[in-house]
């Protein structure tokens, strides 16, 4: 047994991302290139190790919310455009262009304040509009400010994008808010062109609106989570299914068993009693891991031996305890797989059982996980 193998672990297999970008493919038009989002360190997968098997894939646009994040990628020497979602105070973007970072530009103030700086160059940035979500961006007919976004003297403007909010959805009203964001993009593009500004490489897709809206893909699709073969959750709507492989796994270990009687109860809270005489097994993965607590009496399963055990009693910082009564030859040092990539496991269900969508349960696990990288 190795050391990184012997408590819990997270595998990710390269060789699902190649796959996933190939399917991603097939429903995008010759002239639409991804840039894969791989913020809070590629969803909790590895952003380093990611952008590296994209890069040897021909993918050379990125994405990340924070400047550390883009710092990190250009140090580990991750080749092409790295875009940065979230907002750099003034102060920090010396650093933006000593990395050959991309920022966004978040309104008309935060475009006005760099007109200001001395920056020994212009800044490469896309402009961010908002369409109605209503988060960053400027608003999409606030003319007269953006003109003078885009007639700044400091700004070399590569990119123009914006941010659907319902994309998701099948619900009639959020379908048409979409198209109505849609067409607010486009009016806004087309005016500002009219005037003979520059607006660089436009975007507005990420995942779900990829696979919802195919028509309006624009020059990039900011592609994230299905890049890592997952959906964010059973629920949401899309029109397209694509046949993805989920690229991680995460597993643990079986650190005891014992036989209880019927009646006895099971972890903190006394939450769980055994209706029969039963066999109760110990796992080596718990809350701090990213595993939620949550969880807890949820009916939430997990493989092993290939078989289903049900995960009972409150989940712990470090440890969670499952029903193995079934499971026959069961042993101390067992793997237990918590998230699989085979449809018997998913993080789909996790998150619906825990309440959230899978970018949450991903990014949130544990950083005492060691990743493990295989082709
Ligand atoms: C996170 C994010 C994405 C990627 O979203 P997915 O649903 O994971 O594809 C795209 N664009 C922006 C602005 C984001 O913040």
């Amino acid at each position: 047994m190795q050391l990184e193998t012997s408590r819990a672990w997270i595998e990710i297999e390269g060789k699902n991302i190649e796959h996933n970008i190939k399917e991603m493919k097939k429903i995008l038009s010759s002239k639409t290139k991804i840039m894969a989002v791989l913020k809070a360190d590629a969803y909790g997968l590895g952003a380093q190790e990611i952008a590296k098997k994209l890069n040897a894939l021909g993918i050379f646009d990125f994405a990340v919310a924070t400047l550390e994040e883009g710092i990190n990628l250009r140090k580990s020497n991750v080749i092409g455009n790295i875009l940065l979602f979230g907002y750099t105070p003034i102060e920090f973007l010396p650093l933006v262009q000593e990395y050959d970072l991309i920022q966004s530009i978040s309104d008309y103030e935060y475009a006005e304040k760099i007109e200001k700086l001395n920056l020994e160059k212009k800044l490469k940035c896309h402009i961010k509009i908002d369409t109605g979500m209503n988060r960053v961006g400027e608003k999409y007919n606030a003319f007269s400010r953006l003109k003078k976004i885009y007639t700044n003297q400091k700004l070399e403007i590569l990119g123009t994008f914006s941010h659907l909010c319902t994309a998701d959805s099948k619900e009639l009203e959020d379908k048409q808010f979409t198209e109505e964001q849609i067409n607010r993009f486009n009016t806004c593009i087309k005016i500002i062109k009219k005037q003979n500004l520059f607006i660089g490489n436009t975007h507005l897709q990420s995942s779900y609106g990829t696979l919802n809206y195919q028509n309006f893909q624009y020059d990039y699709v900011r592609i994230g989570v299905l890049l890592f073969g997952i959906y964010s959750s059973f629920d949401f709507y899309k029109s397209i299914s694509l046949n993805l492989k989920p690229i991680c796994q995460v597993k643990a270990r079986i650190t005891s068993i014992k036989t209880i009687e019927k009646g006895e109860t099971v972890g903190y809270g006394r939450t769980y009693k055994v209706k029969k005489k039963s066999k109760i097994a110990s796992v080596s993965i718990g809350y701090a891991d990213g595993y939620p607590r949550l969880l807890s009496n949820k009916k939430a399963k997990v493989l092993i031996l290939n078989q289903y055990a049900e995960v009972i009693g409150k989940i712990c910082m470090d440890q969670i305890m499952v029903d193995v009564s079934n499971i026959k030859n069961v042993k101390i040092g067992d793997i237990v797989t918590l998230i699989g990539n085979k449809p018997k496991i998913k993080v789909e269900e996790i998150a619906k059982l825990s309440d959230t969508i899978t970018p949450e349960i991903l990014s949130r696990l544990g950083k005492r996980l060691p990743r493990i990288y295989k082709e």
